[in-house]
């Protein structure tokens, strides 16, 4: 047989997902794949019920249902600051997933250069090669991943055409200042080059940092693609619904891809979720007051066992050094993806080897998350301490 397309052969299926499967098939307490275990807001499953009966079940508009469209675009008027047309600017996508994936189709032809920070959510790698793009990586430097401005400036010399920044950022956590932002922001106007931004954790930041959506600067609406989730906002990954928000021009662009990909996202879950675009403020700030305390109660459980990690300013994602373990006989030579897959069989506790989301060989940290009800959390430490336990052992 012939081979098969070179670009699917280049690279591996998701490892975060392939964490979720093994954890599953060993009962494992998953805190891999990002997701909540608990449910939905009320008032979208009152509505998705009601969808059951009384419709959409038909294909909505391909690129999102009016309603929808009108409470996104609220909702960003709202939170990033600044009103877009729900019917030009606004594009509902199967999750942020496909978002991302049209954003770069739309931008990028074969070869061109696109930057991207490392660590960096592991789409980003394989988006570029099916979009044909060439990923730059700009290095996010530990503890407090900060990086070298230098270095994007580099890269917009060298033709990047656009820069993706996740923020808060996916695995380690940085939130972005202002400060940060507008430097690339002027680097991006002098050089002439787009923002792809991935927002999925945007309620998901932590006192004192501050969410500020890279679109919201000046200047940088005209050139900035929005991607956004509803999956983590309002706990319902499974739905699947994403949506980008962008300058007419890129959106229309953006549109065929998505009409060609998957035509639209599921109608009667677009229905049910409008709800939730459009409840009140108050809703997000007991979204953030829940994961605050979430990220409080996992931390200090992780600092009273003794394992050592970093202090995220946004996601619910935890970077876990496994240096020292690594460095006791029985885990010699170990690579973090067979750290990883011992910690389930052995620990019950389901991790993502940091390996997955770096460009530069790091092989000590693994990602953990803490979307998990408070008695999971606390089950996970107690699991968690028996692997901590090993360092004590003379
Ligand atoms: N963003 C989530 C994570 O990093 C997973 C999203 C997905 O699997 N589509 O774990």
């Amino acid at each position: 047989m012939k081979a098969l397309s070179r670009r699917v052969c280049s690279f591996t299926d998701s490892v975060i997902r392939r964490m979720t499967r093994i954890s599953d098939a060993y009962g494992a307490i998953n805190l891999s794949q990002g997701f909540p275990d608990f449910d939905p807001p009320r008032p979208l499953l009152d509505a998705l019920a009601k969808v059951a009966y009384d419709g959409p079940h038909q294909y909505s508009v391909t690129y999102g249902a009016q309603n929808l469209r009108e409470a996104i675009a609220g909702k960003h008027a709202r939170t990033v600051g600044y009103a877009v047309d729900p019917d030009t600017q606004v594009l509902v996508t199967c999750g942020g997933t496909e978002a991302m994936m049209c954003a770069m189709m739309t931008v990028c032809d074969p070869g061109d250069k696109v930057l991207v920070f490392s660590p960096f959510y592991e789409n980003y790698g394989a988006d570029a090669i099916l979009s044909g793009a060439e990923p730059i990586y700009v290095p996010l430097v530990p503890p407090a991943y900060d990086f070298d401005l230098g270095l994007i400036e580099q890269g917009f010399r060298d033709g990047a055409k656009a820069m993706v920044i996740c923020n808060p950022s996916n695995p380690c956590g940085k939130v972005f200042t202002r400060k940060e932002l507008s430097d690339i922001a002027a680097l991006a106007i002098q050089y002439d080059a787009y923002i792809i931004t991935d927002e999925v954790y945007e309620h998901m930041v932590y006192a004192p940092a501050e969410h500020i959506c890279m679109a919201a600067l000046p200047g940088m609406a005209e050139r900035t693609i929005v991607c956004n989730s509803l999956s983590k906002t309002f706990s319902i990954t499974g739905w699947r619904l994403g949506y980008v928000v962008g300058p007419a021009d890129v959106v229309e662009m953006a549109k065929k891809v998505h009409d060609f990909l998957t035509v639209g996202a599921p109608a009667p879950l677009q229905e049910a979720a409008t709800v939730g675009l459009n409840f009140a403020e108050d809703y997000y700030r007991e979204l953030n007051a829940l994961y605050t305390k979430k990220r409080k109660r996992f931390l200090d459980g992780l600092d009273r066992i003794g394992l050592k990690h970093n202090i995220p300013e946004g996601t619910y994602f935890v970077m876990v050094d496994i240096s020292d373990f690594l460095a006791l006989p029985q885990f010699a030579g170990w690579t973090d993806l067979a750290f990883c897959e011992w910690m389930i069989r052995e620990i019950g506790v389901a991790a993502v080897p940091g390996s997955s989301f770096f460009r530069e060989p790091v092989n000590h940290l693994i990602r953990l998350h803490f979307a998990r009800s408070e008695a999971t959390i606390d089950e996970a430490i107690d699991r968690l301490g028996k692997l901590a336990a090993l360092l004590d052992t003379p």
